[in-house]
């Protein structure tokens, strides 16, 4: 994880520097806010920590400026006033969170773990559902895995669909003919075996992780299972 620290008080610098370090982050540090901004504009970083109060351009300033620039970036920022007015101006210049000093540094790190989970999650499309390499686009219609695009019928998509929308569920075969066929009476579930044969041709055979499994007896699981788990 890499953090960009911007801070002026060399004391507070190597505290955070040393703990987030034994942490396992990799920590840039700039001590004014220019060269603050300077680094999140032309490098990448998970999380930028950001004093107020700084030499040359402010903190609220430096956070305004980069947020024209990138919006997904995490921001903290470290405020020695916990007085509402500071938080508020804080959050509406695009901080993401703010800790007010003096802080303890495990709540330091907590936040940090927090705010960069949020920000890749927020950062997802949300028409894209995600698994094992795979990706399902609920709005283009479409899934790729490893990134190659796999051509899917409309029945097998919706089929891939709804696994996908239904992970880590034991689906019976009934369960998954209303809901993908869209019809209440038993045509026989005999074309469920067929349509999840054609899928899982597509969407699992030549890769390791699989994610079509059958639950004998009862019907079908969609989820990411390595080959050296399959005999439990
Ligand atoms: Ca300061």
């Amino acid at each position: 994880m890499k953090v960009l620290l911007v801070e002026d008080e060399p004391g507070l610098v190597s505290v955070i520097v040393r703990g987030l370090t034994e942490a396992g982050m990799e920590v840039s540090v700039a001590a004014d806010g220019n060269m603050g901004l300077e680094m999140a504009q032309t490098h990448s970083f998970d999380i930028i920590i950001l004093d107020i109060m700084l030499p040359g351009m402010n903190g609220i300033q430096v956070c305004k400026e980069i947020r024209k620039q990138n919006d997904s970036v995490a921001i903290l920022m470290l405020t020695a006033l916990s007085s509402t007015e500071n938080i508020v101006t804080g959050l509406n210049s695009g901080a993401d969170d703010y800790l007010a000093k003096p802080f303890k540094f495990p709540e330091l790190e907590a936040r940090i773990r927090t705010l960069v989970r949020r920000s890749k999650i927020g950062s997802a499309p949300k028409n894209v559902i995600s698994i094992a390499g795979l990706e399902v686009d609920t709005l283009s219609k479409t899934a790729k895995r490893d990134n190659k695009n796999i051509a899917l019928t409309a029945t097998e998509y919706h089929l891939l669909e709804y696994f996908a929308k239904n992970q880590n569920m034991v689906l019976s075969r009934i369960q998954i003919l209303e809901n993908v066929w869209d019809i209440d009476f038993n045509m026989g579930t005999n074309v469920v075996d067929v349509y999840v044969n054609y899928l899982r041709k597509k969407i699992d055979n030549g890769y390791d992780v699989k994610l079509i499994h059958t639950v004998f007896g009862m019907g079908y699981i969609f989820k990411e299972q390595a080959p050296d788990e399959t005999s439990n």
